[in-house]
């Protein structure tokens, strides 16, 4: 089996805790994100799968064995770095080529795996030329070969698409799929980016500060994130989060009331506590002129054009939360009345941040 399995791993530099008791089986053949902000452990994760770092405690497998002191090349490992590293020396064939030819693998073996990678890679025509008359985006696709021709089953990739402009992300993430698709290797892919995540990824990892919030598919991280920090982590502009009194069937925030449905009145009564965090994304509220059926009236403080939509910014009962708007008709000091659409809205505990689940009637 080409999993990869961490089992209680703690990573410790000095005295300052990096990775804290991480559990995470990646799968054989799937493409699994490991997301999170600046700083919270993804490279490093990244890198002890390499072989790179060592494991402070707790034990890591890849195919079945234990190789907490298995050195990385004998991993069965390929590694695409952020800053690419490639070999400022060395033109295009050679930096692909290389480790096959240390290797020592046949050279007719070596020119039938160049041949296929600068096809799939778009390199044909760049052969002879050194990296640094390479555009990013081509040096970056040399990375990729150069960890593609090595047919290793685990393929690990460190933010490959940071140091590309946004139209050439994308069709690079497009091609990293194809190439997945072709060889079906394991990847692990680090990203602090969650369209990339989104786009990228069968199932995300979710990290903050050493610890995994959540493991899911995009669309369950999307939908039903399982506390508040993968809430806000994902989607954008981030989810509302809102502190409420949970009274008789009924949502308190401030001095207004919003009236919940049966089913989510069955789900906060199978929970302990009334003292609550609701979470709506801007994209599941909606903005009136006048009073509606269960709104809640707010103040218009900014809107944010943001291209397709409107962000509008709206004042209520002391909190702020950003609505999506298709048009501008509203304007800063105007009253509105919002409405919180009930199929998606989150509830979590205050104390724990956990999601106190989402109700069945829910799940098609
Ligand atoms: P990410 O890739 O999520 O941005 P890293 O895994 O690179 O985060 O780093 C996690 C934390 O570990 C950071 O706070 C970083 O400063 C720290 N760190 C990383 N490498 C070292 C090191 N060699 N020595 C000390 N601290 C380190
Ligand atoms: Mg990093």
């Amino acid at each position: 089996m080409k999993e990869i399995k961490f089992q209680n791993v703690w990573k410790s530099y000095g005295k300052t805790q990096v990775v804290k008791g991480l559990n995470l089986t990646i799968k054989e053949g799937e493409r699994l994100i490991l997301l999170g902000p600046s700083g919270c452990g993804k490279s490093t994760t990244l890198r002890m799968i390499a072989g790179l770092e060592d494991i402070t405690s707790g034990d890591l497998y890849m195919n079945g064995r234990r190789v907490n002191d298995i050195p990385s090349g004998k991993r069965d490992v390929a590694m695409v770095f952020q800053n690419y590293a490639l070999y400022p020396h060395m033109n295009v064939i050679d930096n692909i080529t290389y480790g096959l030819k240390v290797q020592k693998v046949p050279k007719e073996e070596i020119k039938a795996r160049l041949g296929s990678a600068l096809e799939m890679l778009q390199l044909k025509g760049y052969e002879e030329r050194l990296p640094k008359d390479l555009s990013g985006g081509q040096r970056q696709r040399v990375a990729l070969a150069r960890a593609v021709v090595k047919k290793c089953d685990f393929f690990l990739l460190d933010e490959p698409l940071s140091n590309l402009d946004a139209q050439l992300r994308v069709s690079a993430r497009k091609e990293l799929v194809k190439i997945h698709d072709m060889y079906k290797q394991t990847i692990v892919y680090v990203t602090h980016d969650q369209i990339e995540a989104m786009t990228v990824g069968d199932r995300i990892a979710l990290m903050n500060q050493g610890h995994l919030q959540m493991l899911d598919t995009p669309e369950n991280v999307y939908h039903r994130p399982a506390n508040i920090f993968t809430a806000k982590f994902i989607g954008s502009p981030p989810t509302n989060i809102v502190d409420m009194i949970y009274q008789n069937g009924k949502v308190v925030i401030g001095k207004q009331i919003f009236q919940l449905n049966p089913m989510w009145i069955n789900q906060i009564k199978k929970h302990n506590t009334t003292e609550l965090v609701f979470g709506i994304r801007p994209e599941h509220i909606e903005i009136f002129n006048s009073p509606q059926e269960n709104t809640l009236k707010g103040t218009v403080k900014y809107i944010e054009n943001q291209g397709s939509s409107y962000g509008v910014y709206i004042e209520l009962e002391g909190n702020e939360l950003i609505a999506m708007s298709e048009n501008k008709k509203w304007g800063p000091g105007q009253e509105v009345y919002v409405r919180l659409m009930i199929n998606h809205i989150h509830i979590f505990d205050k104390e724990t941040t956990n999601s106190i689940g989402y109700p069945k009637e829910l799940d098609q």
